[in-house]
């Protein structure tokens, strides 16, 4: 398949953030005091997406797995412990600063001849020397404020795993190969943060650490690169969409020895989404060194001592979140208007199903009402009786509901409703019974259409 160069879809940035906040996916934080740059809110509809995704990636990585266990650490850890990681001394950014209009700029983001110069690209007057700046929140712990109680926010949810890795060997009696799963916040004192919640200082991140024996490591890396691949085929999104880029040796990180992400077409362009990262025995090797707690496995049939390798998959929970919405964004022609549509697989709708009364009177919001109760108990439920029905579908069209039941006086007098597919628009009648058994079947078997389909 040819590699596409230009974001084909219709989402654009600016649909995407009038959509989050019009419908309450995200807002922006604190926007009532004009806002606060790089965090973001996740309104009634964006964190059941977010818990969505979160849940179809955990039960991917742990339960349809027998060696892979969950893990939910601390956001604070013993500084020692970035110093260990090389967080303290290597996780910065080169900035420069224009003494003129105060403008700050990422040094490697600026055109090579205006750092040579020091000229601002923006109003030409003189630039500072390039510093470093650590990207790490550092803060106090304790009450007195005098540098002794140095904490910082953890910028990524890896090293939790890496310092419980004795603890679940020990309690949980794991052998190698086995991996720990992880979701949880990450800070990072991002200098540009741009597109949206793209790259934010407050985030999530969904982690597995993969801990191997040396030398089986390049094939666990290969078996972890298909794995994450099959799993974004199995959200149903756009494959040609997605790729892989191999980090080259003059970006690879200090521990890396070989590293992939998973890029994806948003509409700003390419972007990395997740990365797979072949991290060799440095973390442990370093851990061990920093707490002076032998870290090594001990294999109990061979009796061999080794520190393990570690293959990580790294994946953004709230970038996979943007990723889902311009994936799923569609705009089409209907009946000579616009309808706005979220194609989430039914899996990741925030609403799985809405209910509709066609009118409130005549006992119709009664009926419509019992058949929700017998609904939620298995499905996310959504209920609407106000307005013309084709404006309640397409306010569903654009939640992404995929599901919308219909009740209307032929349910007073045979027990069926009408089934509305958000995706053909497509209508049938289901007997009320069957509603549930029927909905369970068209998820599970859920394909996305193809643009002629539709
Ligand atoms: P970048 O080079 O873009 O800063 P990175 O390579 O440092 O990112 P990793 O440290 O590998 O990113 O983080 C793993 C994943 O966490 C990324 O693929 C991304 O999905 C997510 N992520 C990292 N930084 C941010 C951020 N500031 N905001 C939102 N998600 C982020």
């Amino acid at each position: 398949m040819a590699e596409l160069t230009e974001y084909t879809g219709k989402a654009t940035m600016e649909k995407i953030v009038s959509l989050a906040k019009r419908r309450g996916f995200v807002f922006q934080s604190s926007e009532i005091y004009g806002g606060q740059s790089g965090a973001w809110d996740y309104g009634p509809l964006g964190i059941e997406l977010k818990n969505r995704i979160a849940q179809v990636w955990w039960r991917e990585m742990t339960q349809l797995h027998d060696n892979i266990v969950g893990l939910d650490a601390a956001i604070l850890m013993h500084p020692r412990t970035w110093e260990a990681s090389g967080h303290v001394e290597n996780f910065t950014d080169p900035l420069v600063d224009c003494k003129a209009c105060k403008s700050r700029f990422r040094a490697d983001q600026i055109p090579p001849e205006n750092l040579e110069k020091k000229v601002c690209p923006d109003c030409g007057g003189g630039l500072t020397d390039t510093r470093k700046f650590n990207l790490m929140f550092k803060s106090n712990i304790g009450p007195i404020d005098d540098g002794s109680g140095v904490i910082y926010l953890r910028p990524e949810t890896a090293q939790g795993i890496y310092v419980n890795y004795k603890n679940i060997i020990q309690s949980n009696r794991m052998k190698i190969p086995f991996g720990i799963a992880q979701i949880g916040k990450a800070f990072r004192n991002e200098i540009v943060t741009k597109h949206f919640i793209f790259r934010s200082c407050e985030f999530e991140q969904m982690e597995m650490q993969f801990f191997v024996k040396p030398g089986s490591d390049e094939e666990w890396f290969e078996q972890w690169r298909k794995a994450r691949w099959a799993y974004y085929e199995g959200l149903g999104v756009k494959m040609d969409h997605l790729r892989w880029h191999r980090h080259g040796v003059d970006e690879l990180a200090h521990y890396a020895k070989d590293a992939y992400d998973i890029q994806y077409l948003f509409p700003m362009g390419w972007q990395e989404l997740e990365g797979v990262h072949n991290r060799t025995n440095f973390d442990l090797t370093r851990h061990s060194e920093y707490s002076g707690k032998d870290l090594q496995y001990i294999d109990q049939e061979s009796n061999e001592r080794y520190i393990p390798f570690i293959i990580e998959t790294s994946a953004g929970l709230t970038r996979n979140l943007l990723m889902i919405l311009c994936d799923a964004y569609d705009e089409e022609e209907v009946e000579g208007e616009t309808r706005t549509v979220l194609r989430f697989h039914p899996r990741l709708a925030p609403v799985t199903v809405a209910v509709l009364p066609l009118m409130k009177k005549d006992g119709l919001a009664e009926i419509a009402e019992a058949i929700r109760a017998g609904l939620r108990e298995d499905f996310a439920t959504g209920f609407d009786l106000s307005g013309a029905i084709g404006r309640r579908y397409r306010r569903q069209d654009e939640a992404g509901t995929p599901f919308c039941v219909t009740i209307d006086y032929e349910t007073k007098e045979d027990n069926t409703v009408t089934l509305r597919y958000r995706d053909s628009m497509k209508q049938e009648r289901v007997h009320r019974d069957q509603l549930a058994a029927k909905l369970t079947a068209e998820i599970r078997g859920y394909k996305r259409l193809a643009v002629s389909e539709i």
